[in-house]
C-alpha cells in the first residue's frame, strides 16, 4: 500500500486514517526468521501537527515459531504499536524518522521492517514448557520417559 501524503505534508492540521493488510504471498517472499501464518493488518493515523507529520499505527500478525526448548512448532499472535515522524527531507533527524520520497510512503515496507525488529529471536511455547529429556530427547510436554527413574 503506497500512501500519498503530499496533501498532509502541505496542510497543517490535516490527517489521514490508515488501514490495510499485507497479503501472505507478499510476506512469504521475505523469508527471514519469521514465518507468517496470517496477513499483517495495520491501522493508524498520519497527522500534520504544527507542520510536523507523525504516524501512529498498530500492526498485528500471527507468526509460527519453533520452541527453543522443546522444538515444537506453535503459533503466536502479536500486536505492536509504532510511532514515526514522516519527513520529506532525505536526511532524517531521528532514528524513527521515515523518509517519504515525493510525499509517498510505502506502508507495507514500513510495517514489515517495524515488525521484524520486534519479534523475539528466542521463544518458548509456554513459560512452563518442560523441554526435551537431555538423555533420550523425548518431548516431556507430551509424555514422560523412563530416564529419570533409572537414576
Ligand atoms: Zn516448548
Ligand atoms: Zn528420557
Amino acid at each position: 500500500m503506497i500512501l500519498q501524503l503530499k496533501r498532509i505534508f502541505e496542510r497543517v492540521g490535516d490527517g489521514i486514517d490508515i488501514c490495510g493488510e499485507i497479503p501472505l504471498e507478499e510476506l512469504r517472499e521475505l523469508g527471514g526468521c519469521a514465518s507468517f501464518v496470517t496477513p499483517v493488518s495495520f491501522r493508524g493515523r498520519a497527522v500534520n501537527r504544527a507542520g510536523m507529520v507523525s504516524l501512529d499505527y498498530t500492526a498485528g500478525v500471527t507468526v509460527r515459531h519453533l520452541c527453543d526448548r522443546c522444538l515444537d512448532e506453535f503459533d503466536r499472535e502479536y500486536s505492536f504499536d509504532f510511532s514515526h515522524i514522516l519527513t520529506r527531507s532525505e536526511a532524517p533527524v531521528g532514528d524513527d524518522d521515515v523518509y517519504c520520497e515525493g510525499g509517498a510512503l510505502d506502508m507495507n515496507e514500513l510495517a514489515i521492517s517495524d515488525l521484524l525488529v520486534e519479534f523475539p529471536t528466542k521463544v518458548v511455547c509456554s513459560e512452563d514448557c518442560k523441554g526435551l529429556c537431555p538423555v533420550c530427547g523425548c518431548n516431556l510436554n507430551h509424555g514422560t520417559c523412563s530416564c529419570s527413574e533409572r537414576e
